[in-house]
């Protein structure tokens, strides 16, 4: 197994000549997919294990899924939302169905999906729940990950993402995650929503304390606060059930979707909940041009009959908890964390760095990615099968043998 030397290969000459570089990918260029493998310009093959930070939850490729898009790509792709189209309906049916929801406001990118939240639960917020004129606060959680725009960035506390990127969008105030004292603390008066991720993936997948989730109901119910939970890579199957907040039998007022949602062809997210929140919307005051565009809704009605059946839920259950059970038995790991078919792990800075471990994975064959330095995230395609976990565990120990070798 090799892989493409930095620097040597003609499309990595074009992303530097011509590209931003807001990204730093590994040296590796990718032309084909297929389930949970991809195959390199020279013919190699890599078990995709980061699955598009679980855009790919289905694997590259699904056949009902192309199969959902060319049929789509032949007939109508884009009416603009002046007009109806005879996709969306069903799609937003389809979600609601899925999900246990009452009303779908498609978007297209999760960004796009927690902006629609924000704005939605400040509208509320003055129409409803009678807060002062631009006094409307929204309590987030330290650590957060909900996307990259500038309202977005501004109530993120990752220097990396915030810096040189002011000034911020007023109105938010962050509290420590899976503290719910804290939170009881921060709700006031004005505070219109609390938005939380369920389980935090770009942290490092971070599982907050049994009993938070419910706690911060509770405190939101009893302060006539939204609870919105933001499930655009906790959701759709990857942590063993339809919505994350499932496992612990608590329902959000609003949840923002994505990521999945699109099948990994289109970007495909939106916001669900409660019709009486999500109804103070009026014409005009929010939308998207390509939002809810049929070629989006046909892949978003062909996603939503994949998780009807609790097919890839369960594989999600049952292969994580071998994923896990594995994982824990390596030497050379510092923390294993993990829900349904997702898992952080964090390796002994004595023998390397996070991304030193991704670019030996991708060398044998496995392709992940790490963040913040130390942890490395595993989130394979739910297609993935027992053996091909196996093969990616066994890949992650031959590294880490490799590395503590020096
Ligand atoms: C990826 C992600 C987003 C942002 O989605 P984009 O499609 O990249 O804008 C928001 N929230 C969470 C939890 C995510 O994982």
């Amino acid at each position: 197994m090799t892989a493409v030397v930095p620097g040597t290969d003609p499309q990595i000459a074009l992303a530097e000549e011509f590209g931003v570089r807001n990204y730093a990918p590994l040296p590796v260029v990718l032309s084909h997919g297929d389930g949970a493998w991809v195959t390199d310009v020279d013919g190699v093959r890599y078990l995709d294990a980061l699955a598009g930070y679980s855009a790919l939850n289905f694997g590259h490729r699904h056949p009902a899924l192309t199969a959902a898009a060319h049929a789509q790509l032949d007939t109508l792709t884009l009416t603009a939302r002046a007009f109806h189209n005879d996709r969306l309906p069903a799609f937003q049916r389809d979600l609601a169905a899925l999900t246990g929801t009452e009303a779908v406001l498609p978007m297209n990118t999760g960004a796009e999906a927690v902006e629609s939240a924000v704005k939605v639960a400040r509208a509320w917020g003055y129409r409803v729940k009678g807060v002062r004129p631009g006094a409307a606060r929204i309590v987030v959680a330290g650590g957060n990950f909900h996307g990259r725009t500038t309202t977005v960035v501004s109530f993120s506390d990752d220097p990396v993402a915030r810096d040189d990127f002011g000034p911020f969008t007023p109105g938010f105030d962050r509290v420590p995650y899976g503290d719910a004292d804290a939170l009881a603390a921060a709700l006031t008066d004005d505070t219109v929503a609390v938005l939380l991720e369920p389980v935090q993936g770009e942290a490092g997948v971070l599982v907050p304390p049994p009993g938070y989730l419910r706690a911060v109901r509770e405190l939101t119910e009893q302060r006539g606060v939204l609870l919105v939970c933001d499930e655009i890579q906790s959701g759709l199957g990857r942590a063993g059930a339809t919505l994350c907040t499932d496992l612990s039998g608590v329902r959000a007022d609003l949840y923002t979707l994505g990521k999945a949602l699109g099948g990994g062809i289109v970007p495909v997210s939106a916001v669900v909940g409660r019709r009486d929140v999500l109804g103070v919307l009026r014409p005009g005051e929010h939308g998207s041009t390509f939002g809810g565009n049929p070629l989006a809704a046909a892949v978003g009605s062909a996603v939503c009959a994949l998780l009807a059946t609790g097919e890839y839920q369960a594989r999600a259950r049952e292969l994580g908890a071998h994923l896990d059970a594995r994982l824990r038995a390596l030497p050379g790991l510092t923390a294993v964390r993990g829900v349904g078919l997702w898992s952080g792990v964090d390796v002994d800075p004595r023998i390397g760095t996070g991304r030193d471990v991704c670019v030996a994975l991708a060398r044998r064959g496995v392709l992940a990615k790490e963040t913040h330095g130390v942890t490395v995230r595993l989130s394979p395609p739910l297609v993935v099968t027992h053996d091909e976990v196996d093969v990616l565990v066994d890949t992650f120990g031959a590294v880490l043998a490799d590395l503590s070798r020096g």
